[in-house]
């Protein structure tokens, strides 16, 4: 059987997201055609860039209507190129717009729905996929059955992006209704501070209550910094105001998958471990060295995080 998928490729400003490139080479791991998808005001100068990465026939949607990201329109629009296009797999980014996107997308083309994906595989006819479930504590294998689509969100940063091959792309027109919603988006504010998006970074230094208060956030910034990372937060310092929402990593917050997870004074909930689990390498700086932490990490640094982490940045900095 040929398989058919469908790609949603992330875009915001005329920015391509870089889990856009990891999606084709989940694609090219299932083989089959690949059609890239990419939606918004104005698209021409990156679906060339798609195209030249592996992302197939790229179809080009442009409309006003596309500037800001509106989960309602782009499902519409999505959902037709399903019903055009007959593909058996659809696969977008675990992010925050992926995640909202494509369980409304599964509703409306009554798809098979898999989230926050860490593997996937064809075996015999079925894709296979494999994800976290239970908080993280039990790891299951799905297989999409029957004739429904089967869309799928990936979690950034399990597959490498992929660099070559080919592609074309096509203006795709677009029924006009499609484009009318009763929800707009006026304006989009951009957070001030955080310059390196969470889901997208290679390292992230995360501080946790163990920091005592925010006047020493700065000092784990500063460690962030001399690492060029980006700064995470648990949920404990989010609800005491201490830093902002957008940074929280966890159940309730984002999932991150790092090459390297910095863990400062946080004691390793669960509900906080969900979230960064599957970093590639997890230091932990505790003063307590029965923390649950240290159960995950890779490295753990048993120690006063006022001593700890002035030490490291300054290391850092000297080597840089
Ligand atoms: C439904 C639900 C959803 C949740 N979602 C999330 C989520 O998305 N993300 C999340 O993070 N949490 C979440 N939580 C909260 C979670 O259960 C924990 O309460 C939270 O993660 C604890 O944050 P923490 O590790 O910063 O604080 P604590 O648990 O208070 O840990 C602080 C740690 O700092 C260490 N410490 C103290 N002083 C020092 C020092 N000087 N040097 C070194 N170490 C020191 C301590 O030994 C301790 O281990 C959720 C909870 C629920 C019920």
């Amino acid at each position: 059987m040929s398989i058919k998928v469908l790609i949603f490729a992330e875009q915001k400003e005329g920015k391509l997201s870089n889990s856009s490139f990891e999606l084709i080479s989940a694609a090219k791991k299932i083989g089959g055609e690949i059609i890239t998808t990419c939606l918004g005001e104005n698209v021409d100068g990156i679906t060339r860039d798609l195209a030249n990465r592996g992302g197939g026939k790229v179809l080009a949607i442009t409309n006003p209507a596309l500037r800001y990201f509106n989960d309602d329109i782009y499902a519409k629009v999505l959902s037709s190129l399903i019903s055009k296009y007959q593909p058996q797999i659809v696969l977008g980014a675990a992010t925050f717009y992926g995640k909202a996107l494509f369980a409304r997308l599964a509703a409306i083309c009554n798809g098979a729905m898999a989230s926050d994906v860490t593997g996937i595989r064809l075996e015999g006819n079925n894709v296979t996929i494999t994800r976290p479930t239970y908080g993280g504590n039990v790891i299951v294998d799905l297989a999409a059955t029957g004739e429904r689509p089967f869309i799928i969100t990936v979690r950034p940063k399990i597959f490498e992006e992929s660099r070559d091959g080919s592609g074309e792309v096509i203006s795709e027109s677009i029924d006009s209704a499609l484009f009318v919603s009763k929800a707009s988006v006026k304006e989009m504010v951009v957070e001030s501070g955080q310059s390196i998006n969470l889901t997208e970074a290679d390292i992230i230094v995360t501080a946790g209550r163990g920091i005592r208060g925010p006047e020493n956030l700065q000092l784990v910034q500063g460690l962030a910094d001399s690492l060029g990372a980006a700064l995470g937060a648990s949920r404990a310092i989010v609800d005491a105001g201490w830093i902002s929402y957008s940074q929280q990593i966890g159940q309730t917050g984002k999932t991150v998958n790092p090459k390297l997870y910095v863990a400062v004074g946080i004691s390793g909930a669960i509900q906080h471990l969900v979230g960064m689990q599957t970093s590639k390498t997890i230091v932990a700086i505790n003063r307590d060295k029965d923390a649950p932490i240290f159960n995950i990490a890779t490295y753990g640094i048993v120690g006063d995080l006022f001593e700890m982490v002035p030490a490291l940045t300054a290391k850092f900095q000297a080597s840089k």
